[in-house]
């Protein structure tokens, strides 16, 4: 499954960011995940859940954004919302389309505990 690797990437990265900067724990972390970044956000929020305990994301509040997508249409020469890739261009019925806003998930912030 696609979400668990990435929960596990999450993960990894909160890991290294624990070693460095000393926190032991992670009360709450904010995600975006846009809605063309082909991830499941309610899937991935379940593989984080899943990984959590014993984990410095034990017990973090898990906040995911989902930013709308956005793509520009060739033809139209304009920026269109696109809620999900495949789609059509709502105003020409096109195809050709490069997606510009909502393809990424990252991590937004975290609030920590120290020692
Ligand atoms: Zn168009």
């Amino acid at each position: 499954m696609h979400e668990a690797s990435l929960a596990a990437g999450v993960l990894q990265l909160v890991e290294d960011c624990a070693r460095r900067e000393g926190f032991v724990r992670v009360t709450r972390l904010r995600l975006e995940v846009g809605q063309l970044a082909q991830v499941d956000a309610r899937a991935l929020r379940f593989a984080l859940d899943s990984l959590a305990p014993g984990t410095l994301l034990e017990g973090a509040a898990l906040d995911i954004d989902e930013p709308p997508g956005q793509a520009w249409c060739l033809p139209c020469s304009q920026t269109i919302s696109l809620p999900r890739r495949g789609m059509a261009c709502p105003l020409c019925g096109g195809h050709q389309l490069q997606a510009t806003g909502g393809t990424d998930m990252r991590v937004v912030d975290m609030q920590v505990e120290d020692a």
